[in-house]
């Protein structure tokens, strides 16, 4: 068990031990859970301003476990990170992306999503051969690289010079590199001189003040001039309402992402919109 300070217990440490047990007896579970196929990606649409037509997805990873249900990313991510098998986790959500993306491509041609974004954790730029992974994917799917955007946030690439000089490779190979949750990490203007940055994602904490007057308005009004000038796209993140997706198109935004347009859902319910949109 775990003491505090000078070695003393204190009241809480039987409530850090009891967290501690439950983080392990998870992170054990998300262990069994790629083979006992618990794991699955959900896409949710990135979608055109103002009229919401399909410009990609991005793919997020859902976990149904046999006792919890359906366990939050925002859970199991960070315990992954934390213990390091966000590697081998992150290797299967890019192959599973991956070979999505070569499907879609077989069945829908020109209507497939054009751009389909994985979520690449710090954890996974810093693993040595990481890239060759990625290059060795591509080759064997297909696929064209510039379909495939990859998000990382501002605070991985910053961590460290291999996590940059590993988005830098990523995009040598064709990928395109959107810096994820941009506002809300270590966020420097800097980077977006030194890291090749094709797409900025303006987080959600901004996006939820665009409709008044407030800071987050003039942030995210402000932003959409510099990603003009650097020739970035700029895709606002959570839109909920029609006010925030008129005042994001009035301020300029051509993409934007949020359960207003669509939710995070199955590769079978993007089929469906791929088959409206073809039909219509
Ligand atoms: P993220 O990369 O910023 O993903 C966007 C999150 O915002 C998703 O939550 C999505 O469902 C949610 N979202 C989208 N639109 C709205 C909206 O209008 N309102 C609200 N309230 N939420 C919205 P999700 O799927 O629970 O994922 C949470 C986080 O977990 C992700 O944040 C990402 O950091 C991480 N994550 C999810 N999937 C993956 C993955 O495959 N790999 C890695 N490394 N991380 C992942
Ligand atoms: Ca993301
Ligand atoms: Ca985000
Ligand atoms: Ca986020």
């Amino acid at each position: 068990a775990k003491t505090s300070g000078g070695g003393r217990r204190t009241w809480f440490d039987p409530i850090m031990d009891q967290l501690a047990d439950a983080d392990a007896k998870l992170a054990a579970d998300l262990r069994t859970a790629l083979v006992r196929d618990e794991l699955f990606l959900h896409y949710q649409p990135i979608v055109e301003l103002p009229h919401g037509r399909l410009a990609g997805v991005e793919a997020l990873v859902r976990w149904r476990h046999p006792e919890h249900g359906l366990v939050s990313p925002g859970v199991f991510i960070p315990l992954a990170e934390r213990n390091g098998y966000i590697v081998e986790l992150g290797r299967w959500i890019l192959h599973e992306a991956v070979r999505q993306t070569a499907e879609w491509e077989r069945e829908y041609g020109a209507n497939a999503p054009e751009k389909v974004s994985v979520n690449i954790s710090a954890r996974q730029l810093r693993e040595p051969g990481f890239v060759d992974e990625v290059a060795a994917l591509l080759r064997s799917s297909g696929i064209d690289p510039h379909r495939l955007v990859a998000e990382v946030t501002e605070t991985a690439v910053l961590g460290t010079g291999e996590a940059l000089d590993a988005v830098r490779a990523l995009h040598a190979l064709g990928l395109r590199i959107a810096l994820d949750d941009f506002g809300t990490g270590q966020s420097s203007l800097s980077l977006l001189v030194d890291c090749p940055v094709k797409v900025l994602k303006v987080d959600k904490s901004f996006v939820d003040g665009v409709t008044g007057s407030t800071a987050q308005a003039v942030i995210v009004d402000g932003l959409i001039g510099i990603t003009e000038g650097l020739r970035i796209e700029a895709v606002a993140e959570g839109v909920e309402t029609a006010d925030q997706a008129y005042r994001l198109h009035k301020m300029g935004y051509r993409l934007a992402q949020g359960f207003h347009f669509a939710r995070p859902m199955p590769a079978s319910d993007i089929e469906l919109l791929l088959s409206i949109s073809t039909s219509g």
